[in-house]
């Protein structure tokens, strides 16, 4: 049986009636950029999580440094995030010309709140935690921590559209909650796409100034910007994709029950753990595998696709060598990196494919 890590595919033809006309009208009316349908997908989004703005960019990674930036976060400033991601999480921080600031992650995969006190200094500006493979990090713990300190929280959604910690969604404890659209990601356009979603007034006007050159009347630049836009195309494809978010997330959920089940008891194998009063939107199911590699070339000689996410954790990364960071600095990211892997994970996953999968784990174990 081959497994694929992800398939697009079989989303694209569930939907395709509706996707298609909606493509075919933007072509038909060359209203490729801005305008209406951008609006309305902005408006729609908002209104799902029930906050007043959703400003729409080019893609996740521009969502984090458009809030840094419209933040006014930049030279001398520190910004606090989580030593497992994306490099988007730190990069941007630096592209602002702060510092990031990397804390090692607890049992979740997440920001570990106890080790973020120690990390913050006089030139702290912002906290970004990140909900990595769909969990929710602690972001109350994180939230109460900026509050004391008087920093700004800023999530990163990437992997958690509609996730929620007792009962709240994530992206709404903060100042902003950062989205990205990239296709593989739960909600998924099929470019390059992403947003920022904020209450605040002020930081949402400051934010589509900053990625629209500065401009929010045509010609009159109040400052310098980027060019950050979601295109129409991708509006209308995430339009379409929004109604059905919440099926797919709850798939997903029971899929992972559904490992976590078949691979129980299995001593070399630890599954994702649950956080107490969350709802963990499965864009990851990643396990802790001892002798990782062999179970991964085990799995592909079986069909099966797995990846790994991430095999270096980013204080590791070359990018980061200036920092100096050693592995004791980062206990528990620098184990996880040999032990993660993540295995096929999306909503239309059949239970016989699951089934298979975790038949396959045990194979190896029992050889
Ligand atoms: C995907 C991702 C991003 C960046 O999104 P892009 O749309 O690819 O730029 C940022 N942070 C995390 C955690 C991600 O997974």
């Amino acid at each position: 049986m081959n497994v694929p890590f992800v398939d697009l595919k079989a989303q694209y033809l569930s939907l395709k009636s509706e996707i298609d006309p909606a493509i075919q009208t933007v072509i038909n009316e060359t209203a490729f950029i801005g305008g209406k349908h951008v609006e309305a997908f902005e408006k729609a989004y908002a209104e799902k999580y029930g906050m007043k703005h959703c400003v729409s960019c080019a893609n996740g990674t521009d969502a984090i440094y458009v809030t840094l930036k419209a933040l006014g976060v930049g030279p001398g400033d520190e910004v606090i995030t989580v030593a497992n991601s994306w490099i988007s999480t730190s990069e941007t921080i630096t592209q602002t010309g702060a510092r990031p600031v990397f804390v090692d992650i607890d049992e979740y995969f997440h920001i570990d709140p106890s080790k973020i006190e120690e990390k913050i200094t006089k030139k702290t500006k912002a906290i970004i935690p990140v909900h990595l493979f769909g969990q929710p990090a602690d972001v109350k713990a994180v939230k109460q921590i900026c509050e004391n300190h008087k920093l700004t929280l800023i999530e990163d959604c990437a992997q958690s559209h509609f996730a929620t910690f007792h009962s709240q969604k994530t992206g709404t404890f903060g100042l902003a909650g950062t989205f990205s659209f990239y296709p593989g990601k739960n909600l998924g356009a099929y470019g390059d796409a992403g947003a920022i979603i904020t209450d605040d007034d002020d930081f949402a006007r400051r934010a589509r100034l900053f990625a629209n050159h500065g401009s929010l009347l045509k010609h009159i630049h109040e400052i310098e910007g980027i060019n950050s836009r979601l295109d129409s195309i991708q509006a209308v494809v995430l339009q379409a994709k929004l109604k059905h978010i919440d099926e797919w997330n709850q798939a997903r959920n029971s899929h992972a029950l559904t490992y976590n089940a078949l691979l129980n008891g299995l001593g070399e194998v630890k599954c994702p753990k649950f956080r107490a009063n969350s709802f963990h939107i499965f864009h990851l199911y990643v396990i802790r595998a001892a002798r990782r590699d062999d179970l991964a070339a085990f799995l592909k000689t079986k069909g099966v696709s797995t990846g790994i996410h991430y095999p270096t954790a980013l204080p590791f990364m070359p990018a980061y060598r200036y920092l100096r960071h050693r592995p004791s600095d980062f206990p528990v990211a620098y184990e996880c990196q040999d032990e993660i892997l993540s295995l096929p994970m999306y909503p239309e996953l059949t239970d016989e494919q699951i089934a298979y999968v975790a038949d396959s784990v045990r194979e190896f174990y029992k050889k």
